[in-house]
Protein backbone atom coordinates (compact mmCIF):
# COMPACT_ATOMS: atom_id res chain seq x y z
CA UNK A 1 0.00 0.00 0.00
CA UNK A 2 1.46 3.35 -1.11
CA UNK A 3 1.94 6.05 1.73
CA UNK A 4 1.99 8.84 -1.43
CA UNK A 5 4.92 10.63 -1.55
CA UNK A 6 5.00 13.43 1.34
CA UNK A 7 3.54 13.56 4.42
CA UNK A 8 0.37 14.97 5.36
CA UNK A 9 1.28 18.52 7.63
CA UNK A 10 -0.78 21.20 6.15
CA UNK A 11 -4.15 21.38 7.49
CA UNK A 12 -6.72 19.70 4.64
CA UNK A 13 -10.30 20.64 4.16
CA UNK A 14 -13.16 18.04 3.86
CA UNK A 15 -15.24 18.57 0.36
CA UNK A 16 -16.77 16.02 -2.08
CA UNK A 17 -15.67 13.96 -4.61
CA UNK A 18 -16.55 11.40 -7.14
CA UNK A 19 -14.33 8.26 -6.30
CA UNK A 20 -14.08 5.12 -8.85
CA UNK A 21 -13.35 1.55 -7.81
CA UNK A 22 -9.76 0.51 -9.02
CA UNK A 23 -9.95 -2.99 -7.08
CA UNK A 24 -11.93 -4.80 -4.58
CA UNK A 25 -11.36 -7.89 -2.75
CA UNK A 26 -12.37 -10.57 0.01
CA UNK A 27 -10.86 -9.28 3.42
CA UNK A 28 -13.29 -12.01 5.50
CA UNK A 29 -15.92 -14.08 4.48
CA UNK A 30 -18.47 -11.23 5.67
CA UNK A 31 -16.05 -7.83 4.53
CA UNK A 32 -14.44 -6.56 1.53
CA UNK A 33 -11.53 -4.49 0.64
CA UNK A 34 -12.19 -1.32 -1.63
CA UNK A 35 -9.26 0.66 -3.47
CA UNK A 36 -10.90 3.84 -4.66
CA UNK A 37 -9.43 6.12 -7.01
CA UNK A 38 -10.13 9.57 -5.91
CA UNK A 39 -8.16 11.64 -8.12
CA UNK A 40 -9.24 15.26 -6.24
CA UNK A 41 -8.43 13.55 -3.29
CA UNK A 42 -5.99 16.09 -1.06
CA UNK A 43 -4.28 13.12 1.37
CA UNK A 44 -5.19 12.31 4.90
CA UNK A 45 -4.06 12.02 8.44
CA UNK A 46 -3.88 7.97 9.64
CA UNK A 47 -7.05 7.39 11.34
CA UNK A 48 -9.42 9.74 9.31
CA UNK A 49 -12.55 8.84 7.63
CA UNK A 50 -15.19 9.70 5.25
CA UNK A 51 -19.07 9.25 4.13
CA UNK A 52 -20.11 7.17 1.07
CA UNK A 53 -23.11 8.87 -0.10
CA UNK A 54 -25.28 6.79 -2.29
CA UNK A 55 -27.82 7.99 -4.24
CA UNK A 56 -30.86 5.39 -5.61
CA UNK A 57 -32.17 6.31 -8.77
CA UNK A 58 -35.62 7.33 -7.52
CA UNK A 59 -33.08 10.23 -5.82
CA UNK A 60 -33.59 8.33 -2.05
CA UNK A 61 -29.88 9.02 -0.72
CA UNK A 62 -28.12 7.35 2.28
CA UNK A 63 -24.86 8.21 3.50
CA UNK A 64 -22.29 6.14 6.06
CA UNK A 65 -19.02 6.82 7.44
CA UNK A 66 -16.02 4.58 6.48
CA UNK A 67 -12.81 4.82 8.22
CA UNK A 68 -9.54 5.14 5.65
CA UNK A 69 -7.20 2.02 6.19
CA UNK A 70 -4.52 4.26 4.12
CA UNK A 71 -2.43 7.69 4.35
CA UNK A 72 -0.55 10.29 3.34
CA UNK A 73 -0.56 11.96 -0.49
CA UNK A 74 -2.11 9.06 -2.11
CA UNK A 75 -5.23 9.71 -4.08
CA UNK A 76 -5.79 5.62 -3.96
CA UNK A 77 -8.21 5.16 -0.88
CA UNK A 78 -8.50 1.89 1.12
CA UNK A 79 -11.37 1.18 2.98
CA UNK A 80 -12.68 -2.21 4.75
CA UNK A 81 -16.55 -2.62 5.02
CA UNK A 82 -17.99 -5.52 6.73
CA UNK A 83 -21.51 -6.46 5.79
CA UNK A 84 -24.13 -5.94 8.33
CA UNK A 85 -26.74 -8.54 7.31
CA UNK A 86 -30.01 -6.25 7.78
CA UNK A 87 -27.92 -2.89 7.23
CA UNK A 88 -29.04 -0.46 4.38
CA UNK A 89 -25.96 0.66 2.86
CA UNK A 90 -22.79 -2.29 4.10
CA UNK A 91 -24.56 -5.06 2.09
CA UNK A 92 -24.72 -3.16 -1.12
CA UNK A 93 -21.06 -2.26 -0.54
CA UNK A 94 -20.26 -5.61 -0.04
CA UNK A 95 -22.00 -7.46 -2.70
CA UNK A 96 -23.13 -5.27 -5.46
CA UNK A 97 -20.17 -2.81 -5.74
CA UNK A 98 -18.26 -3.38 -8.41
CA UNK A 99 -14.49 -2.01 -10.23
CA UNK A 100 -15.53 0.63 -12.52
CA UNK A 101 -18.35 1.86 -10.48
CA UNK A 102 -18.46 5.67 -8.90
CA UNK A 103 -19.53 7.04 -6.01
CA UNK A 104 -19.48 9.77 -4.24
CA UNK A 105 -17.32 10.44 -1.15
CA UNK A 106 -16.91 13.67 1.50
CA UNK A 107 -13.90 13.87 3.49
CA UNK A 108 -11.26 13.57 4.88
CA UNK A 109 -13.31 13.50 8.27
CA UNK A 110 -11.59 13.69 11.52
CA UNK A 111 -9.24 15.57 12.89
CA UNK A 112 -9.19 14.21 16.59
CA UNK A 113 -8.84 10.70 15.82
CA UNK A 114 -5.78 10.62 13.79
CA UNK A 115 -2.21 9.80 14.08
CA UNK A 116 0.72 11.64 12.51
CA UNK A 117 4.32 10.35 12.21
CA UNK A 118 5.25 14.53 12.58
CA UNK A 119 3.96 14.82 15.97
CA UNK A 120 6.33 15.80 18.64
CA UNK A 121 4.44 13.66 21.47
CA UNK A 122 6.65 10.48 21.55
CA UNK A 123 5.04 8.79 24.23
CA UNK A 124 3.48 5.02 23.72
CA UNK A 125 0.48 4.69 21.48
CA UNK A 126 -1.74 1.83 22.90
CA UNK A 127 -4.52 0.62 19.77
CA UNK A 128 -7.32 -0.93 20.83
CA UNK A 129 -10.00 -1.97 18.23
CA UNK A 130 -13.08 -4.18 18.44
CA UNK A 131 -13.93 -5.81 14.93
CA UNK A 132 -13.70 -3.32 12.14
CA UNK A 133 -12.91 -0.57 14.81
CA UNK A 134 -9.20 -2.05 13.48
CA UNK A 135 -9.28 0.05 10.25
CA UNK A 136 -8.03 3.07 11.24
CA UNK A 137 -6.13 1.93 13.91
CA UNK A 138 -4.26 -0.56 11.44
CA UNK A 139 -3.49 2.96 9.18
CA UNK A 140 -1.67 4.54 12.22
CA UNK A 141 0.28 1.08 12.48
CA UNK A 142 1.35 1.25 9.22
CA UNK A 143 2.07 5.09 8.98
CA UNK A 144 4.34 3.96 12.06
CA UNK A 145 5.93 1.60 10.00
CA UNK A 146 7.30 3.59 7.33
CA UNK A 147 9.45 5.34 10.37
CA UNK A 148 12.50 4.32 11.93
CA UNK A 149 12.65 5.70 15.19
CA UNK A 150 9.30 7.06 16.73
CA UNK A 151 6.94 5.96 19.42
CA UNK A 152 6.51 2.26 20.77
CA UNK A 153 3.16 1.21 19.24
CA UNK A 154 0.90 -1.59 20.25
CA UNK A 155 -2.04 -3.12 18.77
CA UNK A 156 -5.13 -4.93 20.71
CA UNK A 157 -7.77 -6.31 18.72
CA UNK A 158 -10.65 -7.81 19.88
CA UNK A 159 -12.21 -10.13 16.95
CA UNK A 160 -14.79 -12.85 16.70
CA UNK A 161 -12.59 -15.65 15.42
CA UNK A 162 -9.65 -16.08 13.05
CA UNK A 163 -11.05 -16.02 9.64
CA UNK A 164 -12.62 -12.26 10.94
CA UNK A 165 -9.16 -10.93 11.25
CA UNK A 166 -9.12 -7.49 9.10
CA UNK A 167 -5.59 -7.16 7.60
CA UNK A 168 -4.28 -10.63 8.48
CA UNK A 169 -1.10 -10.73 6.16
CA UNK A 170 -0.30 -7.32 6.87
CA UNK A 171 -0.73 -7.29 11.26
CA UNK A 172 1.45 -10.52 11.04
CA UNK A 173 4.46 -8.60 8.87
CA UNK A 174 4.17 -5.25 11.43
CA UNK A 175 7.94 -4.45 12.58
CA UNK A 176 7.15 -1.42 14.55
CA UNK A 177 3.60 -2.57 16.52
CA UNK A 178 3.38 -4.95 18.60
CA UNK A 179 0.28 -7.02 18.05
CA UNK A 180 -2.21 -8.87 20.33
CA UNK A 181 -5.16 -10.89 18.74
CA UNK A 182 -7.83 -11.68 21.73
CA UNK A 183 -10.51 -14.23 20.06
CA UNK A 184 -13.81 -13.92 21.46
CA UNK A 185 -15.92 -16.78 20.20
CA UNK A 186 -12.86 -19.34 18.06
CA UNK A 187 -9.27 -18.64 18.73
CA UNK A 188 -6.71 -20.91 16.56
CA UNK A 189 -5.41 -24.03 17.79
CA UNK A 190 -1.93 -22.97 18.67
CA UNK A 191 -3.32 -20.06 20.58
CA UNK A 192 -2.54 -20.22 24.47
CA UNK A 193 -5.86 -18.18 25.35
CA UNK A 194 -8.89 -19.61 25.36
CA UNK A 195 -11.63 -17.75 23.22
CA UNK A 196 -13.58 -15.09 25.38
CA UNK A 197 -14.62 -11.46 25.52
CA UNK A 198 -11.73 -9.15 27.30
CA UNK A 199 -12.30 -8.91 31.02
CA UNK A 200 -11.05 -6.11 33.18
CA UNK A 201 -8.48 -8.58 34.78
CA UNK A 202 -7.21 -9.75 31.28
CA UNK A 203 -7.14 -5.66 29.92
CA UNK A 204 -4.08 -4.36 31.97
CA UNK A 205 -2.09 -7.61 30.41
CA UNK A 206 -2.42 -6.34 26.95
CA UNK A 207 -2.10 -2.46 27.30
CA UNK A 208 1.03 -0.06 27.92
CA UNK A 209 0.63 0.86 31.91
CA UNK A 210 -0.98 3.95 33.12
CA UNK A 211 3.20 4.85 34.42
CA UNK A 212 4.28 4.92 31.03
CA UNK A 213 1.45 7.33 30.40
CA UNK A 214 0.05 6.39 26.53
CA UNK A 215 -1.28 8.05 23.99
CA UNK A 216 -4.55 5.98 23.62
CA UNK A 217 -7.13 5.39 20.24
CA UNK A 218 -9.97 2.96 20.85
CA UNK A 219 -12.16 2.12 18.48
CA UNK A 220 -15.21 -0.16 17.80
CA UNK A 221 -18.85 -0.50 18.06
CA UNK A 222 -20.48 1.83 20.81
CA UNK A 223 -20.49 -1.13 23.71
CA UNK A 224 -17.18 -2.13 23.04
CA UNK A 225 -15.65 1.31 23.43
CA UNK A 226 -17.31 2.38 26.71
CA UNK A 227 -16.77 -0.74 28.46
CA UNK A 228 -12.71 -1.09 27.43
CA UNK A 229 -12.69 2.84 27.86
CA UNK A 230 -14.63 2.65 31.28
CA UNK A 231 -11.48 -0.73 32.50
CA UNK A 232 -8.70 2.43 31.29
CA UNK A 233 -10.11 5.03 33.91
CA UNK A 234 -9.81 2.08 36.28
CA UNK A 235 -6.99 1.24 35.72
CA UNK A 236 -5.40 4.42 35.83
CA UNK A 237 -5.67 5.94 32.63
CA UNK A 238 -5.64 9.52 31.97
CA UNK A 239 -8.51 10.67 30.48
CA UNK A 240 -7.13 13.27 28.18
CA UNK A 241 -4.90 10.85 26.80
CA UNK A 242 -7.80 8.41 25.94
CA UNK A 243 -9.03 8.97 22.26
CA UNK A 244 -12.52 7.38 21.12
CA UNK A 245 -14.17 6.60 17.74
CA UNK A 246 -17.75 4.52 17.80
CA UNK A 247 -18.99 3.06 14.95
CA UNK A 248 -22.49 2.67 16.21
CA UNK A 249 -24.73 -0.44 16.95
CA UNK A 250 -24.40 -3.72 18.55
CA UNK A 251 -21.74 -5.94 18.97
C1 LIG B 1 -16.47 7.27 12.10
C2 LIG B 1 -17.00 5.93 11.65
C3 LIG B 1 -16.18 5.07 10.94
C4 LIG B 1 -16.66 3.82 10.51
N1 LIG B 1 -15.81 2.99 9.83
C5 LIG B 1 -16.25 1.78 9.42
C6 LIG B 1 -15.37 0.89 8.72
O1 LIG B 1 -14.18 1.18 8.48
N2 LIG B 1 -15.86 -0.31 8.31
C7 LIG B 1 -17.17 -0.69 8.55
O2 LIG B 1 -17.55 -1.79 8.14
N3 LIG B 1 -18.01 0.14 9.22
C8 LIG B 1 -17.60 1.36 9.64
N4 LIG B 1 -18.46 2.22 10.29
C9 LIG B 1 -19.89 1.81 10.43
C10 LIG B 1 -20.67 2.27 9.18
O3 LIG B 1 -20.74 3.70 9.17
C11 LIG B 1 -22.11 1.77 9.16
O4 LIG B 1 -22.72 2.06 10.40
C12 LIG B 1 -22.20 0.28 8.90
O5 LIG B 1 -21.62 -0.05 7.63
C13 LIG B 1 -23.68 -0.16 8.91
O6 LIG B 1 -24.38 0.55 7.92
P1 LIG B 1 -25.67 -0.09 7.25
O7 LIG B 1 -26.34 0.97 6.45
O8 LIG B 1 -25.34 -1.37 6.54
O9 LIG B 1 -26.56 -0.51 8.50
P2 LIG B 1 -27.78 0.37 9.12
O10 LIG B 1 -28.95 0.19 8.22
O11 LIG B 1 -27.30 1.74 9.41
O12 LIG B 1 -27.96 -0.36 10.53
C14 LIG B 1 -28.56 -1.66 10.65
C15 LIG B 1 -28.49 -2.14 12.09
O13 LIG B 1 -27.13 -2.45 12.47
C16 LIG B 1 -26.75 -1.69 13.62
N5 LIG B 1 -25.37 -1.23 13.41
C17 LIG B 1 -24.97 -0.12 12.76
N6 LIG B 1 -23.62 -0.06 12.72
C18 LIG B 1 -23.16 -1.16 13.36
C19 LIG B 1 -21.85 -1.68 13.64
N7 LIG B 1 -20.74 -1.04 13.23
N8 LIG B 1 -21.75 -2.86 14.31
C20 LIG B 1 -22.85 -3.51 14.70
N9 LIG B 1 -24.11 -3.07 14.47
C21 LIG B 1 -24.27 -1.92 13.81
C22 LIG B 1 -27.70 -0.55 13.74
O14 LIG B 1 -27.85 -0.18 15.09
C23 LIG B 1 -28.97 -1.16 13.13
O15 LIG B 1 -29.67 -1.87 14.12
C24 LIG B 1 -18.00 3.44 10.76
C25 LIG B 1 -18.83 4.33 11.48
C26 LIG B 1 -18.35 5.54 11.92
C27 LIG B 1 -19.27 6.46 12.69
Amino acid sequence: MARGTLLVTAPIRASWHVGRVANRRPETPSAVRLELDVSTWPGNHAGSHLDIRLTAPDGYQASRSYSIASSGQSTRVMLVVEELPAGEVSPYLVQQLDEGDQLEVHGPLGRYFVWSPTESDRSPVQLIAGGSGVVPLFAMAMAREYESENADFRLLYSVRTPEDVFFANELASLTQTAVDIVHTRRAPPESSRAPGRLTQGSLGGFVFPASATPRIFLCGPTPFVETIAGWLLQLGHDPTRIRTERFGGIR
